[in-house]
């Protein structure tokens, strides 16, 4: 309001004294100066300005719908509850029910937390204003307690002058503003800030005239305040987790709803080979089929697009960088060893074999796991730790040495072997890892992975024609189907007919794309 009539009155003044004859050139020269001064060099923190503006939320009335974000159902039905404290507020009040302040939600990043809180405004019809934990956290103190103060009576501002009787308030990344006390360098501006936080929760009552509810987001629950989950505060913590494969093609079908799809698309099968992936990796496999269809200059998205695109979010982009003759055939060899043991010991799990450099990697080979898996036996541990070692075994077998390709490879063979020791799965029994000697749990890791290697040594061996055959094919067309390498493999399931792979020589035209990579998810696909 102040800002209005200040921008009114000296507009005022200006023509008043233009009209006057005054040469105001100058003034607004100094004024436009001023202006630049603050914005960019934050000079209204300095100057100890209250105004609301220099924290940097977002304030609208959300436009996301519950129905907007797939799957979630056990977070939504959460929130839902949650949010009859807003929605039912009279019966809550009778009742003489404590308020609902605040609602945690955690999980890993990209899983739609933000969209739950803009829909949980949306379903309330709330005024919905944003800050991230970061905004809040200045060198100055006191900066941040003031942000916190401004935040909440902006909150209060815009619900009543929109003629509401509720507000959300949404922080995200809530670790950065309200993580343990005492732990930072500069710590008294940080326990400033998160008390400040506290107080205006401990502040908000049933019988104000305007709700205000505080959503917060994290992915590092670990590193919360615990007198920010103390009852009263946040004393709802919704997991928002990431999604099963009926969710992933919930999530697929919001975002190719608008969007030309060619009637063979198969969007379950695309759902079953994004395991990992988050509702925003979902979201840019969406966005990055449609980016292909449009480069191929194709009137409808089509499977290949999206089998594309799944590997360019996994990956990353194509690059340019061209290996020697020699290299390409070891990464050859080393691909075709983690796609041969993945194919032996979980038939029909290769959905592709690649030597065509991609973000980091010079080759890989995507499994499609049947189903999401979250616990592991130690068959099914060494079942993985045979896949991951075959690419450097497959090497030394038919280029005669290792290379520092498997380093990666190697990396994860040792885990996974720790993994069988620290599950109490091995030789060793239960131990207590922090007591095991590291000569101990080395002799033990060791001979786990030497085991493996020998029976993936033997695996190989019994097919070197074969993977020898498969190997010049491979150099050849750059990437193999599953059912092709089945087929070269000799696994192929009597009957099934098989697709090939269109010789594929796009390097120079990969050269000119600039589409950014998105983060890859956790994946158990091998890259060399
Ligand atoms: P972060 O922790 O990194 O802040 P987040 O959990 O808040 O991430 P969002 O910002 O809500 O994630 O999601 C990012 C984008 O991913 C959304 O704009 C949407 O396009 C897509 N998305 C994520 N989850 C879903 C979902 N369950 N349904 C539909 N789209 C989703």
């Amino acid at each position: 309001m102040i800002k209005e009539i200040a921008i009114g009155s000296s507009l005022a003044l200006v023509i008043f004294l233009t009209w006057q004859g005054y040469n105001v050139m100058p003034v607004i020269f100094l004024a436009g100066l001023l202006f630049v001064l603050l914005r960019t060099a934050g000079l209204s923190n300095l100057l100890g300005s209250s105004r609301t503006g220099t924290v940097v939320e977002k304030s609208s009335t959300s436009r996301v719908t519950f129905d907007d974000i797939g799957g979630q159902a056990a977070a939504k039905r959460e929130l839902l509850e949650a949010l009859e404290f807003i929605t039912d507020r009279d019966r809550i009040r009778r009742l003489g029910i404590r308020p609902l302040k605040g609602i945690l939600l955690t999980g890993p990043p990209g899983t739609g937390k933000t969209l739950m809180a803009k829909a949980a405004a949306h379903h309330t019809n709330s005024v919905f204003l944003s800050a991230s934990g970061s905004e809040f956290i200045e060198v100055y103190a006191g900066v941040g307690a003031q942000r916190v103060r401004q935040i909440f009576a902006r909150a209060r501002e815009s619900a009543r002058r929109q003629g509401g009787a509720s507000a959300i308030v949404f922080i995200d990344e809530l670790e950065v503003l309200a993580g343990r006390r005492g732990q930072h360098s500069g710590h008294l501006e940080y326990d400033q800030t998160i008390n400040q936080l506290l107080v205006e929760m401990d502040g908000l009552g049933n019988d104000d005239e305007v709700t205000v509810l505080v959503i917060g987001a994290t992915n590092r629950f670990d590193l919360l305040d615990p007198a920010v989950l103390r009852p009263g505060r946040f004393d709802r913590v919704v997991r928002v987790d990431l999604p099963n494969r009926e969710e992933r093609l919930a999530i697929l079908k919001i975002h190719t709803a608008g969007k030309p799809l060619d009637p063979a698309v198969d969007l379950d099968d695309v759902a079953k080979q994004t395991f990992g992936f988050s509702g925003s990796h979902l979201e840019s496999v969406a966005n990055e089929a449609a980016i292909l269809a449009f480069r191929e200059e194709a009137w409808v998205i089509r499977q290949e697009h999206f089998v594309e695109a799944v590997d360019k979010v996994i990956m990353g982009e194509k690059v340019a960088r061209q290996p020697r003759a020699e290299e390409l055939e070891r990464v050859a060899v080393h691909e075709l060893g983690h796609a041969a043991v993945a194919e032996l010991r979980r038939p029909g799990s290769v959905s592709m074999v690649s030597i065509a450099p991609r973000g980091g990697a010079l080759g890989y080979v995507r499994q499609t796991p049947e189903v999401d898996q979250y616990l592991y036996s130690r068959e099914e541990l060494e079942e993985q730790l045979d896949i991951v070692l075959a690419g450097c075994v497959a090497e030394e077998l038919f280029c005669g040495s290792r290379s520092t390709g498997a380093m990666k490879d190697l990396e994860q063979a040792v885990a996974l072997a720790k993994l069988v020791v620290s599950g109490g799965m091995s030789e060793l029994g239960i131990v207590p890892q922090d007591l095991v000697p590291a000569s101990t749990m080395h002799e033990a890791i060791r001979a786990i992975i030497t085991f493996r290697e020998e029976k993936v040594r033997e695996l190989l061996g019994e097919r070197k024609t074969r993977l020898m055959a498969a190997r010049a094919v491979l150099l050849e067309r750059e990437r193999l189907e599953g059912d092709e390498f089945r087929a070269l493999l000799g696994t192929m399931k009597p009957g099934r007919k098989v697709r090939s792979s269109r010789r594929r020589n796009h390097r120079t035209d990969d050269r000119r794309s600039r589409v950014r990579r998105d983060r890859a998810p956790a994946r158990s696909d091998n890259q060399h």
